[in-house]
């Protein structure tokens, strides 16, 4: 599972952070998932919690995630638009017709590609 491994490799950086900050107990984490990083969110947050509980330091640590909305430049118009994800009702439509489904708001051209957003950041740690 992806999301596990992914976890994993958090808890290994807050664990290395603790080290070098000598903290014993991280009280809190924000992170950034990318919107084209392809996490899901829940397994993420599933993962996390169930690898959090094996060390002291980081047992009782919060998790917040962040997704930003993910952005596309247009390729007609080169305008750079921020295009929120859709609801949850819509996305099985979207899977089935890609990003093609997505419009410029500006020029109403569907040749838009996606800009970043494929990564895990890790944007916070409250330590103590
Ligand atoms: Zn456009």
């Amino acid at each position: 599972m992806h999301e596990l491994s992914l976890a994993q490799s958090l808890i290994d950086q807050l664990l290395e952070l603790a080290g070098e900050h000598q903290a014993v107990r991280i009280n809190r984490v924000v992170v950034t998932l990318g919107p084209f990083s392809g996490i899901v969110q829940d397994s993420f947050a599933f993962g996390f919690n169930i690898l959090k509980a094996e060390r002291p330091a980081t047992r009782d640590a919060v998790l917040e995630m962040e997704t930003p909305d993910p952005e596309y430049s247009c390729v007609e118009c080169n305008t750079l638009s921020v295009i929120p994800f859709p609801r949850q009702s819509e996305r099985l439509e979207l899977a089935r017709c890609g990003l093609a489904a997505r419009k410029c708001p500006w020029c109403g051209s569907n040749r838009l590609s996606s800009r970043g957003g494929t990564e895990l950041i890790l944007n916070q740690v409250e330590m103590e």
